[in-house]
């Protein structure tokens, strides 16, 4: 059963306390409607996790998650800290007046602007990708007289993807210095020898939607049997090491994620052996997580249009947004619940599938689920769609983006417009 399938006496689907049919009328479809109190809570597990058990930690929420001025306020608030993979990110992070220390850039592309964006504004860390970063970075502190603290982002050889993970030798990832063929110690070496960096320690992230800490507990032991020879070699011990993001949150109820504080406790137990067994400090702890702070807050509601009936095949109904404002079920098959929000008491009677309406026969929301029976005009409400929702809609079809409604103490705020089909065409000029 969903989090926020909470439900009104008029037999509305409400979040946050408030009728989500009022916040469809008031704001219009496609709409985003997240739930603060429940980003807070996510937040706050992670965070209040680490100070229980009495580690030094930063919970960087990723933003690429879902990344605009409100949320990173948020997370503000919060005490997180922050992950930017990118200019418009560490912009929007800037916009926010997020603590630029508490910020971290990653990217496997970083461009010159970008690092020098990073350098100017004093940020807390660029994790560094590759060698050719190392160069510009290197040359760009110089011109500005600076330093950087950095991570090295490392690829242990552990993918997770939910239940599964896979031990390889060397991996096949476009992220990253090796550890196992020796990359990584060559980027060490070579950031030793640049004053202006300083290597705070290591990253890596193995993957996403992980429901187990097999995964997490492999790459921390891989990260400590390097750490171990760079100890012997160099005399070096990370202050920090980075275990990214990747916790698993329930879209459906074939997810079965663990509570948030489950991941941090193997990390931690795992790290306080891996430092005894090789005679370490105990090192600050960073994660990075992304849907696990957004994901299951939020909402989005459709409006029902169009119905098609396919005797002995399928019925589909389609609704007013779809791959532009989620992507995930056409570019990797996810999968999510919903409900019609209008008749959230009506048992479902039907199996739909939901299309959306952009001129693309994968653009589809949903595939077989089972539904009240659905009529033009009727709400519909996906689940679970905080993450990767907004961040990667984009204008096809020219269609333009979504509004975004935060709800807090039973109050809904608008915190992104809905586009206009204006700006959606301000770049184009005229050829006339
Ligand atoms: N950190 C890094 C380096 C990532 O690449 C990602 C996602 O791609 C994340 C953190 C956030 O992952 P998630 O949203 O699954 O927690």
């Amino acid at each position: 059963m969903q989090e926020l399938k909470d439900i009104d006496i008029q037999g509305h689907l409400t979040i946050g306390g408030v009728d989500t049919t009022y916040l469809a009328k008031k704001y219009e479809t496609p709409l985003f409607v997240y739930d603060v109190e429940k980003i807070r809570e996510n937040a706050r597990a992670f965070v209040d996790t680490f100070a229980r058990l009495g580690v030094n930690a930063q919970v960087a929420y990723a933003s690429k998650a879902f990344s605009s001025i409100a949320m990173l306020q948020v997370a503000k608030q919060e005490n997180l800290s922050l992950d930017v993979v990118s200019q418009g990110e560490l912009y929007t992070a800037l916009q926010a007046d997020f603590p630029t220390e508490k910020i971290h850039m990653h990217g496997n592309n970083k461009s010159v602007a970008e690092l020098e964006m990073a350098v100017k504004h004093d940020i807390g860390c660029i994790v560094i990708d590759n060698f050719h970063e190392i160069d510009l970075l290197k040359e760009i502190l110089a011109n500005y007289q600076s330093e950087m603290d950095v991570l090295i982002r490392v690829t242990p050889g552990i993918e997770a993807h939910t239940h599964d993970y896979i031990l390889t030798g060397n991996e096949d990832s476009k992220f990253g210095f090796d550890l196992a063929n020796g990359q990584a110690e060559e980027a060490f070496r070579k950031l030793q020898e640049i004053d202006s960096m300083h290597v705070k320690g290591l990253h890596c992230h193995i993957g996403s939607q992980i429901f187990e800490t097999d995964g997490f507990v492999m790459a921390v032991r891989r990260l400590f049997d390097s750490l171990a020879s760079w100890k012997k070699n160099y005399d070096y011990t990370p202050e920090v090491l980075n275990l990214g993001g990747g916790f698993g949150i329930r879209y459906t109820d074939e997810d079965e994620p663990l509570q948030l504080d489950g991941y941090v406790n193997a990390l931690v137990d795992e790290i306080k052996q891996q430092v005894v067994k090789h005679d370490m400090d105990f090192p600050e702890i960073w994660i990075e997580p992304g849907r696990a702070i957004v994901g299951n807050t939020a909402i989005t509601l459709y409006t029902v249009g169009s119905k098609k009936q396919i005797p002995g095949v399928r019925d589909y109904i389609a609704v007013d947004g779809g791959m532009t404002d989620n992507i995930r079920p056409a570019l990797y098959q996810a999968k999510y619940d919903a409900i019609l929000a209008n008749k959230a008491n009506v048992p479902a009677s039907t199996t739909a599938s939901v299309a959306g309406k952009c001129c693309e026969s994968g653009d589809m929301l949903l595939w077989d689920v089972p539904l009240a029976n659905a009529e033009p005009g009727d709400l519909l409400a996906v689940f679970s769609t905080g993450a990767y929702g907004y961040s990667m809609s984009s204008n096809y079809n020219r269609f333009p983006k979504a509004a975004v409604v935060f709800i807090e103490n039973k109050q809904d705020k608008l915190v992104i417009q809905r586009e206009t089909y204006q700006e959606v065409s301000k770049n184009d000029l005229s050829y006339e």
